[in-house]
């Protein structure tokens, strides 16, 4: 089942970690951001078999992704021309390495995303061949530099919310939940 919803978005609008991007706002109604003059997006129904909760939906425009449990938005995604950067440092098509350099280290999460670990909140996506192709050993020093030099190709942001609750916003260093002591970040040796 395919909707058509048009949405206020700002394509120049910063990027904010466990906040927000495109001028949307996690936590926000979807409702507060429609407008007849706004951005084209299509509204999906996950499938039945996904793992999304039963009431969240995706809405795709070309530029992004909006993400809904109910009327609430959970988590944005920039990518194709999207122009609003992190802190004025980083933007789509920076390379990883940039990353390291600008914001910080950078590893994995537990669910293998990128993120930077003083930027709870956000991940970041290289195209997926370069995780695969070549052979390369997986944590290897060519591997390691294939993905130092990848190119962001889209942005997530989400609520730095542990499962257990626990906020992960605003601390120097979330390599462990404060909560559970479960590990949320590995950084990796670009
Ligand atoms: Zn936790």
């Amino acid at each position: 089942m395919i909707e058509e919803v048009h949405l206020r978005v700002h394509l120049g609008a910063p990027i904010i970690p466990g906040e927000g991007a495109a001028g949307l706002r996690l936590g926000h109604k979807l409702a507060d951001y429609v407008d007849r003059n706004g951005d084209q997006f299509r509204a999906e129904k996950p499938k039945p078999e996904s793992c999304h909760a039963r009431n969240s939906r995706v809405l795709r425009s070309d530029h992004v992704t909006v993400y809904t449990n109910g009327e609430i938005i959970t988590q944005v995604s920039i990518h194709s021309g999207y122009r609003g950067s992190v802190r004025d440092r980083l933007r789509l098509e920076d390379a990883v390495g940039r990353v390291a350099t600008e914001l910080g280290c950078v590893g994995e999460d537990d669910e293998d995303n990128l993120v930077c670990a003083s930027m709870a909140g956000m991940c970041f996506e290289i195209p997926a061949s370069l995780f695969v192709s070549a052979g390369l050993i997986p944590y290897s020093r060519a591997w390691l530099d294939r993905i130092r030099d990848g190119r962001i190709c889209e942005i997530f942001v989400f609520t730095a919310r542990c499962d257990c609750g626990s906020d992960l916003r605003n601390r120097p260093d979330h390599v462990h939940c404060p909560g559970c002591g479960r590990t949320v970040f590995e950084a990796l040796d670009l």
